[in-house]
């Protein structure tokens, strides 16, 4: 490459390029050790009765704090999508949640589940296999997903879709309101359960709000509001007709522990329930 006069520029470019693609893969090495060794922790955050605060279920959502700084999933998962590593993180995060929630019976389980494993053909028949080999009622797995997959790649997403609902498990939009999901996409595939956006809450658009929420409502599908930060938040939910609040008012993702002591108040450190 040659390092002419006034060319300084476009050196200096290309070296920054070789530099992200290291960076990336340094940071893919990285990542695939966390998983492989289990630094990817699980948090559990409460969906709570908008009617009267009860703790009906918790969302299951995945951590990443090596000693350099914590990193966001919202940096991670997508990496974790682009690498391949995402099949592996997924399966330890079912499995994980699926163990640390299995001795509360009534509580639900929420999964973030990503597009591409979705798309896998292979994705239903694992899942199923774990709630078998865990004794894991499928009734309480609820699997969150993001609507960009059923527009994008609908048949292979529907496969998954009906072989897990045949069997009991039941889906989530995630994120409803921010993109072009309709009301045809939650009835076609089978949602049982919605989730309206924090930035939807967060925008004291109560029309927009309201309006999503009569979509959903039409269809009979309970609606979770999420991002709940503040009482009024809570307020405009709850009288817009959601059934179900999540966000740091109600509680912030928490540790299995920090989960038992707001299941069981009374419980003393320690005790196994
Ligand atoms: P999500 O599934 O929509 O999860 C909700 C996000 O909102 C979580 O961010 C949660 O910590 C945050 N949150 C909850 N309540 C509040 C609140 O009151 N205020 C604010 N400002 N934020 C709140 P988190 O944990 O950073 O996760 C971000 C996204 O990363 C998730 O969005 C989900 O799409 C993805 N993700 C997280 N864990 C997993 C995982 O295990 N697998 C997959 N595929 N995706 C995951
Ligand atoms: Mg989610
Ligand atoms: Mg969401
Ligand atoms: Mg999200």
């Amino acid at each position: 490459r040659a390092k002419e006069d006034g060319r300084g520029q476009v050196v200096a470019f290309d070296e920054q390029l070789d530099r992200e693609r290291e960076d990336r893969a340094f940071a893919e090495k990285r990542l695939k050790t966390a998983i492989d060794e289990d630094e990817i922790q699980i948090v559990f955050q409460p969906l709570i009765a908008a009617a009267d605060g009860e703790i009906t279920g918790v969302e299951a959502l995945a951590r990443w704090a090596p000693p350099t700084g914590t990193v966001s999933p919202e940096v991670f998962i997508p990496l974790a999508e682009k690498s391949g590593l995402i099949e592996t993180l997924t399966r330890k995060m079912l499995l994980g949640s699926i163990r640390a929630v299995s001795c509360w019976q009534s509580l639900e389980l929420s999964v973030n589940v990503s597009p591409i494993q979705l798309c896998n053909p292979n994705f239903a028949g694992e899942v199923k296999k774990m709630l078998s080999e865990e004794g894991f009622d499928a009734n309480r797995l609820i699997l969150e997903v993001t609507e960009g997959v059923l527009i994008s790649k609908p048949d292979r997403a529907r496969r998954s879709i009906d072989a897990l609902r045949a069997v009991g498990v039941r889906f989530a939009m995630d994120d409803f309101g921010t993109g072009h999901a309709s009301i045809g996409t939650l009835r076609q595939f089978g949602f049982c359960k919605v989730k309206i956006d924090r930035s939807l809450m967060s925008s004291n658009n109560d029309e927009v709000l309201k309006a999503t929420i009569h979509l959903a409502s039409a269809l009979d599908i309970p609606v979770t509001a999420e991002g709940i930060e503040t009482e009024e938040q809570a307020r405009t939910a709850r009288e817009a007709g959601c059934q179900l609040l999540q966000g740091h008012l109600c509680g912030k993702p928490m540790t299995v522990e920090q989960l038992r002591g707001r299941l069981m108040p009374d419980a003393h450190p320690g005790q196994i329930g």
